[in-house]
């Protein structure tokens, strides 16, 4: 199957000796939904930073969709980025003063949408998260669990090669949480591609992969498939 991001043998080193990251290797395959766990302090952070274009490696290369980013110039940079992912982050970043449909519009600045066709596309999209109703509602008019499913149509509006979601689940209570987790279940299900960065191991567990960081290394990586492997040869 197609890789849609490789990161290969990324380094990040800051100033002092501190090695964020310690030499990450790392496919995401399209269709994939997957768990990069790992304490704090681990590593995961970086590792988002660096998947998601935002820093560079210190070494190593990260490829999106076919593109070698690493050597690209910022602007090409912003414009890939803008084009291939989606981000959904712990405190759900959408903007107070917009409305629930224009802040989702926002995922189309940078994909070459007509102007004219964003907002239907936006309704569109919070319509997959169940949230049409709430399409003239500002951030403030609604709850944590609707701010963070207006934040995923926002990521997915544009149809990325990967979402990539930052501890989606941090700020929410555990009912909300757990519905913020079906729902990008069934958004993987429908075919998009979605990394989820969490320092839970309960949310991992519930992941078709679980990729585990510790001291900025990839200790394990682990699928439903290899366990049902693992089971079949255990019984
Ligand atoms: P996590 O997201 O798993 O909590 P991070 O990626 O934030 O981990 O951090 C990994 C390591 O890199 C930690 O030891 C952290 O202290 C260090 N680190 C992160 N950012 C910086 C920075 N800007 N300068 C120096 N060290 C940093």
């Amino acid at each position: 199957m197609t890789a849609v991001l490789s990161v290969r043998d990324a380094v990040v080193e800051y100033p002092g000796g501190v090695k964020a990251l310690a030499g990450v290797s790392l496919d995401i395959r399209d269709g994939e939904l997957l768990a990069i766990v790992g304490p704090s302090g681990s590593g995961k952070s970086t590792l988002l930073h660096v998947m998601g274009t935002l820093d560079r490696p210190t070494s190593g290369s990260v490829v999106i969709a076919g593109h070698d980013v690493t050597t690209l110039p910022d602007r090409q940079l912003s414009a890939l980025r803008g084009r291939w992912l989606g981000f959904v982050f712990q405190q759900f970043h959408l903007s107070d003063g917009l409305t629930a449909t224009e802040n989702v519009a926002t995922g189309l600045l940078h994909a070459g949408v007509p102007r004219k066709r964003r907002g239907p596309l936006a309704v569109a999209a919070l319509r997959r998260v169940g949230l049409a109703h709430r399409a003239d509602h500002q951030p403030h008019q609604l709850s944590g669990g609707e701010r963070q499913r207006v934040a995923i149509a926002r990521a997915l509006v544009h149809e990325p090669a990967l979402v990539l979601a930052d501890e989606p689940t941090g700020a929410l209570d555990t009912g909300n949480g757990r519905a913020v987790l079906e729902l990008l279940t069934r958004l993987n299900e429908e075919g998009t591609t979605i990394a989820i960065i969490t320092h839970d191991r309960d949310i991992a567990a519930r992941l078709p992969r679980q990729v585990e960081i510790q001291d900025g290394l990839v200790v394990a990586d682990r699928s439903a498939a290899d366990n049902v492997a693992a089971d079949r040869v255990a019984t």
